[in-house]
């Protein structure tokens, strides 16, 4: 018979998916590269919301018609 843990366990750290931080940021777009700026400093700083906010601001940018790729 086992006998439950009586002390607190470490936290435990789960892995962010990388994805959520991934995004090309188009050449020539202010937009995307101030995100880009902000979300590679936020990681830096282990804000990982404010990181993945700003990579999901390069993902869904639209550049409309003068997108190329
Ligand atoms: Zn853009």
């Amino acid at each position: 018979m086992t006998t439950p843990p009586r002390y607190s366990a470490d936290p435990v750290e789960l892995d962010l998916d990388r994805w959520l931080l991934e995004g090309a940021p188009v050449p020539g777009c202010a937009s995307c590269a101030t995100r880009a700026v902000k979300r590679d400093a936020a990681a830096e700083a282990g804000d990982w919301k404010a990181a993945c906010a700003a990579a999901r601001g390069i993902r869904n940018h639209r550049h409309g018609h003068r997108e190329t790729v």
